[in-house]
């Protein structure tokens, strides 16, 4: 199943044919990158969501910012 892309470079339409682990497509007139195959994307992306997971609790459950003005205390998440 090919892939029809236009060129971020100059608008030439072009089909892609299937990438292989690792490969490139490139722009027939300008040589510009118009596809890359990533490997383990699902692998990529699923650590990324986690990471952002973990981040996020430790976001909320600390302070960010805290003001102390005549013995009043304001602290926001
Ligand atoms: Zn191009």
């Amino acid at each position: 199943m090919f892939l029809m892309m236009a060129c971020h470079g100059c608008d030439l339409l072009t089909q892609v044919p299937p990438l292989p682990r690792s490969g490139a497509a490139y722009c027939p007139r300008c040589g510009s990158l118009l596809l890359r195959s990533k490997p383990n994307s699902i692998e990529r992306s699923l650590a990324l969501v986690l990471a952002s997971m973990i981040l996020f609790a430790v976001a909320v459950s600390f302070p960010f910012l805290a003001m102390k003005s005549g013995g009043f205390e304001q602290q926001t998440n």
